[in-house]
C-alpha cells in the first residue's frame, strides 16, 4: 500500500513503468515508486533482482529501455549533466587515490564544484576529523567507507546514493557508519540506499522497495511493510538442530497453522506462525507449551527479515543472494 501522498513532502525522484532490458535479459520490468524529500529509502532484494540497474537509470549511467525517470524534477534522459552535478554517488567497492589523505581525498573532489562545502565541516559531519591527515590506504573499512560517503557530500548533494554501505564492516562500524547516514537525512539529505540486511532497513530507512526479478513486490514505509507483510508478531518452534524439524503436518504445525494467519520453514528449520493479534499470538504460544513437549517456543515480534520471507520465500545472503 503506498502511502496517501498529498500527505508528503516535495518528491525528488519519480520513476514510471521504468524498463531495461540487455539483449534477451529484462533486467528492469516496469518499474514505478517515488521517494519523498529528506528520506532514507531502501531499494531491497536479492541478487540480479535488477536493484543496481534501476540505481544507475536514476544516476544517468545507464539509458533506460523504457518508461520513464525523473530525478529533482529533471528527466534523466535528457537532463544528465544538471542531475549528476545534483547528486552524490558512493558504489560499493569503492576506491580512491590510496596515498592521499583523507582531507586531500575530499579536497580534491570539492575542488571540481564551484559550489562545494567547506572540506572541515564534511569532515565533521562523517566524524572524520581525527583522521584527516591520515592515509586513505591506511584507515579500516568502515573509515575508508566514511571517507567515501565524505567526498560525494563535499559538492553538497540533494540527494546522495549509497550502493550496500555498509557490506564487510564490522557491527561497531556499521553502527557507525547508520548514525552518519542518519544524521545526514536530518540535515535535509534525501537518501537512496541498497542493501540486502534487513537489519539495515529496518534501522535506517523510512521507506523501502522490494525489487524481484526485476519488479517492485512492494513498496511502503518499513513499519507498513512489516505490518502488512511480516505480521505484528511472530511465535516461532525452534529446531534447535533436532533432527526432527517441526513441519507444517506435525501436531504442533497443525495446531500454528489453524491459528496464525500463515506459516512458513525458515533456513535454519525453524517453523514460523505469523498472526496479526497479539492476544491470538499469546493463546496460541501457551497451548504449543503445554502440546509441544519439550520443543523450544518464542514469541517474537516481525521485522523485515519476515517480510523478504514472506514475499521473496527465502532470506537474502551477504552479497545478495538468495540462499
Ligand atoms: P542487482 O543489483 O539486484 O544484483 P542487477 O541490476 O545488477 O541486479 O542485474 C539485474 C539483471 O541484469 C541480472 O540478470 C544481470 O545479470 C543483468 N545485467 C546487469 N548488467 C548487465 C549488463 N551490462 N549486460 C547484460 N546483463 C546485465
Amino acid at each position: 500500500m503506498t502511502p496517501p501522498q498529498t500527505e508528503r513532502s516535495g518528491s525528488v525522484i519519480e520513476v514510471a513503468d521504468l524498463q531495461k532490458t540487455y539483449g534477451e535479459t529484462t533486467a528492469v520490468d516496469g518499474v514505478s515508486f517515488e521517494v519523498f524529500e529528506e528520506e532514507i529509502f531502501a531499494l531491497v532484494g536479492p541478487n540480479g533482482a535488477g536493484k543496481t540497474t534501476t540505481v544507475e537509470m536514476l544516476e544517468c549511467l545507464r539509458t533506460p529501455s523504457g518508461g520513464s525517470a525523473a530525478v529533482l524534477g529533471r528527466d534523466v534522459g535528457t537532463d544528465a549533466r544538471a542531475i549528476k552535478a545534483d547528486i552524490g554517488v558512493v558504489p560499493q567497492s569503492f576506491h580512491t587515490f590510496e596515498r592521499l589523505t583523507v582531507r586531500e581525498n575530499v579536497e580534491l573532489i570539492g575542488q571540481l564544484y564551484d559550489d562545494s562545502l567547506a572540506v572541515e565541516t564534511v569532515l565533521d559531519e562523517l566524524d572524520l576529523a581525527e583522521w584527516a591527515d591520515r592515509r586513505f590506504e591506511t584507515l579500516s573499512g568502515g573509515l575508508q567507507r566514511r571517507t567515501g560517503i565524505a567526498m560525494a557530500l563535499v559538492g553538497d548533494p540533494a540527494v546522495l546514493f549509497l550502493d550496500e554501505p555498509t557490506t564487510g564492516l564490522d557491527p561497531d562500524a556499521r553502527r557507525a557508519t547508520w548514525d552518519r547516514i542518519e544524521a545526514l537525512a536530518d540535515r535535509g539529505t534525501t537518501v537512496v540506499l541498497t542493501t540486502h540486511y534487513m537489519e539495515e532497513v529496518e534501522q535506517l530507512a523510512d521507506r523501502a522497495a522490494l525489487l524481484l526479478e526485476g519488479t517492485i513486490e512492494a513498496v511502503d514505509t518499513v513499519s507498513n511493510l512489516i505490518e502488512r507483510y511480516g505480521g505484528a508478531i511472530k511465535v516461532v518452534v525452534r529446531a534447535d538442530g533436532r533432527r526432527d524439524e517441526p513441519t507444517a503436518d506435525d501436531a504442533i504445525g497443525e495446531i500454528l497453522a489453524a491459528d496464525a494467519i500463515d506459516t512458513y520453514g525458515t533456513d535454519e528449520g525453524d517453523l514460523v506462525g505469523l498472526f496479526e493479534d497479539r492476544e491470538r499470538a499469546q493463546e496460541t504460544f501457551s497451548r504449543l507449551h503445554r502440546e509441544g513437549g519439550d520443543r523450544a517456543i518464542d514469541l517474537v515480534s516481525a521485522g523485515m527479515e519476515d517480510v523478504f520471507l514472506r514475499l521473496a520465500g527465502s532470506t537474502p545472503e551477504p552479497g545478495g543472494d538468495l540462499s
